[in-house]
């Protein structure tokens, strides 16, 4: 018998948050952001249901390189463009998109050998500070992809850091929108500014419009503004589901503790489940004795520090429990019962992107 621990890929759900999306910002189209892995469910499963999406953004060569071995043939834009000169060779071969964000690949542009010329998307830094021009070096930028042979269209782009709430007490993103505007009102060109936070609380505001969303947590059904809003108001389902099953039960007297370093101590007598589930599976270790867990669908609590391989549950609320029992860590539970990963999440320190970009690899994954 194989270790019970198993992550499912609910294509489903992901077909239904691109949905979402697309309703979201109905003039758009949609990327869906698949670098890290899909976000870690995989790249070719993840494609099963996000195949409706216009095109695909990612940042790693060769996670492009399997997307059109898919036999996708559709847009694909590199986010963070050329590592090195040499990537231009795959862009040309690929026919992939590509952002723009510093000098240096301007320069290797210029100097790329290719009779295909490529659409970039030229970045602007409008208040991240993390990729792209300037908005007062932008215009020279774009002035000067403009003039080379080996560019076709010139697509815009900008990244929004407080787009899932606020910042310094004001509208997340209303300085870097003021920013933007002022710096590309009369460049033309298709725009895109929206990841997910922005598509769901910002994509119908003027500003904020543009040809193109790109949709990334939203999509696996995090959420990006947790715990302001959650999966059920974004209408968002799970696109990943953790789970495992009890493989032993203990009857813990009072005064007992549970686990490494004894950080629980049973202040009445206790029945528990043994989980086999760790932070070697990608559970977090950061996990606090209460973090929310489904124990048939019942919710209940973690108990003790999480250790590599285990974990142990309070099983108070389910008292029909036992061996075998089946235990959802985060998703889709049985009888249609739900745990937001965003819980799991928050109870660590972190955020869902985090859990599921760490699923571990000794993980079983099946597509349901
Ligand atoms: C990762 C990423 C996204 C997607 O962000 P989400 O918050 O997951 O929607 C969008 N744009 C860029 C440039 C990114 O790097």
């Amino acid at each position: 018998m194989p270790r019970p621990i198993e992550a499912l890929i609910h294509v489903d759900a992901l077909a239904h948050n691109l949905e979402r999306a697309r309703a979201c910002a109905p003039d758009a189209r949609v990327w869906a952001v698949v670098k890290a892995n899909a976000y870690g469910h995989g790249i070719e499963r993840a494609f099963e249901g996000l195949r409706g999406a216009d095109g695909f953004a990612l940042l790693d060569f060769a996670e492009a390189q399997r997307l059109r071995a898919l036999d996708w043939r559709g847009p694909i834009l590199m986010l963070e463009g050329a590592f090195e000169p040499r990537d231009l060779e795959l862009c040309s071969r690929l026919g992939l998109w590509h952002a723009v964000h510093n000098e240096a690949q301007i320069d290797w542009l210029a100097a790329h050998k290719t009779h295909t010329p490529h659409r970039v998307f030229l970045k602007m830094n409008s208040g991240m500070n993390r990729l792209g021009f300037t908005p007062r070096a932008f215009r020279a930028a774009w002035t000067r992809l403009n003039a080379l042979p080996q560019v076709d269209e010139i697509s815009l782009v900008t990244h929004f850091s407080d787009a899932d709430g606020d910042r310094f007490g004001q509208n997340g993103i209303a300085h870097q929108v003021a920013a933007w505007t002022a710096a590309t009102h009369d460049l033309p060109g298709e725009r895109s500014l929206a990841n997910s936070a922005a598509t769901l609380r910002h994509a119908a505001d003027a500003g904020v419009r543009a040809d193109w969303v790109r949709a990334g947590i939203m999509s696996y059904g995090g959420v990006p503004d947790f715990p302001e809003h959650d999966a059920a108001h974004w209408q968002l389902r799970p696109g990943m589901t953790l789970r495992s099953k009890i493989i032993a039960t203990q009857q813990v007297p009072a005064g007992e503790s549970v686990g490494y370093g004894s950080s629980f101590v049973a202040d009445a007598p206790l029945r528990i489940g043994v989980v086999a589930c760790g932070y070697a599976d990608g559970y977090p270790r950061h996990c606090p004795t209460g973090t929310p867990v489904l124990v048939d669908g019942v919710r209940t609590r973690t108990i003790g520090r999480v250790s590599m391989d285990m974990l142990a549950v309070d099983l108070t609320p389910v008292p029909a429990a036992q061996l075998g029992s089946e235990v959802t860590l985060w998703g889709q539970g049985p009888g249609g019962s739900l745990l937001g990963i965003d819980e799991i999440a928050r109870a660590a320190g972190t955020i869902g992107y985090e859990l599921m970009c760490a699923l571990a690899p000794r993980v079983p994954v099946t597509v349901a």
